[in-house]
């Protein structure tokens, strides 16, 4: 019996599956599809979300697909300012640029090469039609026949997952639903008069997005009007004349388009016994924070060590519990937010469209039209966490100097729970995390980032989880206390 099977290998059951295979667990991966997804969906990607990909050795693979993110402006139909959404501004808190654009099917693409180059046990064109579970653990119906065994099964089959419906998963529905249509141009004319950043065009007629990817991609996101059939909108004729004010034919090939319907849904629960949910499975966003993935990876990130320590029999199965408290009331925050921020996009009505522009102007006249994108995104709370400064945040993934070079922490500092320490503070022994010390005579900060973050929140040390959450923060003489309430937080058995 393996310990667990993902079903689904898009992006966030593929990251899963290798993660779980790197913390030594039997994985089996099974998709219905043996081809990735080519349409037009994921465009940007966090520094989370890369410098997990770091730890699973696929950063340098993923380089050429990267290109740098650029601000997104929101423009009224005059072309006046509304707001600016803005990259986190140096230092890079995670040793990445805080925001990155890419190419999802070539994602998609390593990843899936990465479950074969690793030997795990993968099933593609397979598809499971149903699970069942006793005390064991989960029994999966094969739609070819046959089934197969898992102790634990995570269900990453996408927004229309019919394993979730089967399941009984209800949808809270945060109120957003509009249809799109994408497309994706490779442009070949570099004279085309495109703007130098990404750009939110609230016009009342038609509310578009263009955003600049990598390489020559050029995506334009159409909102369709009532009455227009999205099947028809999303052909090659009709786009043209929907980007007649940016592009004629002869600037630029259209790679691929599609015609979505963009939603705001959260599933629940996410968790039924030794079954759960992950990715677009468990909840769907609309694109304007550019998050569907990223918090999908979150998710996989934040079940993959959980998982691994019940299966290792080094925590309990409460600690199970924590993955839908502490991801859910999260992912369900960065949603509204992205509906609130669509809600001003998406206006149709001129008079409200106006009223909108004359009080989204008057914040930028006062300085406050900036927001930084990071900044909008809210820590964990609840859940596998100490109630210190700075818990449930990312934490610092500083670069060190090792033998003359800079290296990112990660590279060389030991993966799992770790207590990163300043100096010499003291620390009682805790059996399951590695103290990683810094500073002069020891492993030395290249920039002084994380001793600047710490000092922010007055503290020495921070105690870091497997999937680089802060567990929470201590002072001099609070380290014990920080301890005692990992013992109990972390579940062990
Ligand atoms: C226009 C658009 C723009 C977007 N922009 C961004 C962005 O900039 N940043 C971002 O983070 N996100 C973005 N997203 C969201 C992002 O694309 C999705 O959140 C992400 O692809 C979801 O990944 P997933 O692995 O959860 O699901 P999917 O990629 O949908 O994968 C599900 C997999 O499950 C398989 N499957 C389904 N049923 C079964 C079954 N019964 N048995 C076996 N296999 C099964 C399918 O074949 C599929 O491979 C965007 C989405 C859209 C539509």
């Amino acid at each position: 019996m393996h310990d667990v099977a993902v079903i689904g290998l898009g992006p966030v059951g593929a990251t899963l599956a290798l993660l779980l295979a790197k913390q030594g667990l039997s994985v089996l991966a099974i998709d219905r599809s043996a081809e990735v997804y080519d349409k037009p969906r994921a465009i940007g990607l966090d520094h989370e979300s890369l410098r997990c990909f770091q730890n699973l050795g696929l950063a340098e693979a993923l380089a050429p697909t990267i290109a740098p993110y650029r601000v997104s402006e929101y423009r009224a139909p005059d072309g006046g300012l509304l707001r600016r959404l803005l990259p986190q501004p140096e230092p890079n808190l995670l040793a990445w640029p805080a925001n990155v654009m890419f190419i999802q099917p070539e994602l998609d693409t390593l990843l899936r090469a990465e479950l074969h180059r690793r030997g795990l046990d993968v099933r593609e064109g397979e598809a499971v039609d149903g699970l069942t579970q006793d005390g064991a653990g989960v029994r999966l119906t094969m739609a070819g026949g046959g089934q197969v065994a898992a102790r634990f099964a995570v269900c990453c089959d996408g927004a229309g997952s019919a394993l979730r419906r089967q399941l009984g998963a209800e949808h809270e529905d945060l109120d957003f639903d509009e249809p799109w249509v994408v497309v994706d141009t490779l442009l070949e004319d570099p004279a085309a008069a495109l703007p130098d950043c990404n750009v939110q065009y609230c016009h009342p007629a038609r509310p578009t997005t263009f955003i600049r990817g990598p390489r020559n991609l050029r995506r334009w996101e159409l909102m369709l009007l009532p009455g227009e059939d999205p099947q028809a909108m999303a052909t090659e004729a009709s786009v043209w004349r929907l980007l007649a004010p940016w592009l004629r034919p002869e600037q630029a090939r259209l790679w691929r388009m599609a015609a979505y319907r963009f939603h705001a849904l959260v599933a629940r629960p996410w968790r039924f016994g030794c079954i759960f949910l992950a990715g677009d499975a468990a909840h769907q966003t609309p694109p304007f924070m550019g998050q569907g993935l990223n918090q999908g990876l979150r998710d996989a990130g934040n079940l993959a060590w959980k998982l691994a320590e019940v299966c290792r029999g080094a925590a309990g199965d409460a600690l199970l519990d924590t993955y839908e408290a502490e991801r859910r009331p999260n992912v369900r925050a960065v949603i509204a937010v992205t509906r609130d921020l669509g809600k001003i996009v998406c206006e149709r009505d001129p008079a409200l469209a106006a009223a909108r522009d004359a009080s989204l102007k008057a914040e930028v006249a006062a300085g406050r039209g900036d927001v930084v994108r990071q900044d909008l995104l809210p820590p964990l709370t609840g859940g596998c966490l100490s109630e210190t400064p700075g818990a449930g945040a990312p934490c610092p993934q500083p670069w060190v100097i090792v033998s003359g070079e800079r290296r990112r922490l990660d590279e060389v500092a030991p993966a799992g729970w770790r207590l990163l320490v300043l100096g010499d503070a003291e620390v009682p022994a805790a059996p399951g995390i590695a103290v990683v010390r810094l500073g002069p005579g020891r492993l030395e900060e290249a920039d002084g980032l994380l001793a600047s973050w710490l000092a922010a929140r007055g503290a020495v040390m921070v105690l870091e989880r497997p999937d680089h959450v802060v567990f929470g923060t201590a002072g001099v003489g609070e380290v014990a206390a920080l301890l005692e309430r990992w013992r109990s937080a972390s579940g062990g058995t």
